[in-house]
């Protein structure tokens, strides 16, 4: 198959940021980007050359996109399976709605992983409030109870600590079909991402460190100790699914050095945003690559870096100090267009440079606390 080439046009289905930093890397490299979500001035729109406002249920909209561009690609997993298909008869998708239809569920997700053999939390599918009270009693407690769809960032999300707690579990997710997992007292939670390029040739940005609070990314940590277990496991998954673009396993690693899968993420990832400033290819660039079937480049990382997420709570007094960002030469600033900074919203990020993770760690906390307008910003409470 040939190269989709610079000059052509590469789709977008989704409007957020992963699609805006997508786009970015596309028009420096001399490509055209139409964009494909149920918004208008969308963090991605405001980078293409047209924003295409449909629901992803629209098959005609979605039709019209797919004939106006060359090759298609997702910012987010979340788009049906049937908007995917539909496109794909009119260009190719990349990665391919199936890998899609595998990542966006995680009870498919979970039986895809355990079933091929790769280390996951134990778990049970439950699908009523009896079979929960039987799966807390397989898995024991605490346990955790996440929606099946649609899941991110912690939301769909309920601790069981106590059996007792289960039906209020059950309740606060909102039933339907979910999966429970084991609660696992990890030491540290870390990611790969990567890549796989058209002809299976594979990259990745090596192990990076995760730090979350209230189950959202506030920090990762480039690079983090090796793990030579992780980054085979995603090599792997890349394969098995055979993945055209970018994908991002997240792990848990076990005090015993183990490395569990938490989740996938067909697409770039917020724990791979540190990779525009520090990597010589950075994990969008990569996936325009993948995607467009021309070969990978360097993931070399050239300065250890840190990132920390902007969230919507910094704004809690006031448009942020953007001058105190940039006043630290070595912090990059990076906002994504959002006009409505809610509490927990990912608005943009700062990555750091410095002689070693930590020390880039230090510096961007020490920015990000200097454009916050208050002592100590909510996300650090
Ligand atoms: P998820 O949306 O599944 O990635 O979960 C968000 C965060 O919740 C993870 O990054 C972990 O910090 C925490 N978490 C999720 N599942 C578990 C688990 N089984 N054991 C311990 N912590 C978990």
């Amino acid at each position: 198959m040939s190269a989709v080439l610079p000059g052509s046009t590469v789709g977008i289905m989704g409007g957020g940021q992963l699609g805006r930093m997508f786009a970015l890397s596309a028009r420096r490299m001399g490509y055209r980007v139409h964009t494909l979500s149920p918004d208008t001035d969308t963090p991605a729109g405001q980078i293409s050359d047209l924003e295409i406002r449909a629901g992803f249920e629209d098959l005609d909209a979605v039709g019209d996109f797919a004939r106006g561009v060359d090759v298609v690609t997702f910012e987010f997993e979340n788009v049906p399976a049937a908007a995917a298909e539909h496109a794909a008869r009119y260009a190719p998708v990349r990665p391919d709605g199936s890998v899609l239809h595998i990542a966006q569920h995680r009870v498919r997700e979970k039986e895809f992983l355990s079933g091929a053999g790769f280390p996951v939390a134990p778990f049970r599918v439950v699908r009523s409030e009896c079979e929960l009270r039987d799966a807390v009693a397989a898995i024991g407690c605490p346990a955790v109870l996440k929606t099946a769809g649609f899941g991110y960032d912690g939301r769909g999300q309920a601790m069981v600590s106590r059996p007792e707690e289960a039906p209020a579990a059950w309740q606060s997710i909102g039933g339907g079909e979910a999966v429970l997992e084991g609660y696992i007292d990890f030491a540290r939670e870390v990611s790969v991402v990567a890549a796989r390029g058209m002809d299976g040739e594979f990259a990745h940005y090596g192990v990076v460190e995760n730090r979350h609070r209230h189950h959202i990314l506030d920090a990762t940590l480039a690079p983090a100790a090796p793990h030579a277990e992780a980054v085979e496991i995603a090599r792997a998954i890349l394969e098995k699914l055979r993945v055209t673009g970018v994908l991002a396993v997240e792990f848990f690693i076990g005090r015993d050095g183990s490395a569990m899968v938490n989740e996938l993420a067909p697409r770039p990832h917020n724990s791979g945003h540190f990779s525009i400033d520090a990597c010589v290819t950075s994990q969008f660039e990569q996936q325009l690559r993948s995607v467009c079937g021309l070969p990978l480049g360097s993931t070399a990382q050239l300065r250890p870096a840190a990132m920390v997420n902007l969230l919507g709570d910094l704004w809690e007094n006031g448009e942020p100090d953007w001058a105190a960002a940039c006043a630290e030469p070595e912090v990059k600033l990076h906002l994504y267009g959002k006009s409505e900074p809610r509490r927990g919203r990912k608005m943009g990020h700062l990555t750091a440079l410095g002689a070693n993770p930590e020390a880039a760690l230090e510096r961007a906390l020490k920015a990000r606390r200097g454009v916050a307008r208050c002592e100590m910003i909510e996300s650090e409470r």
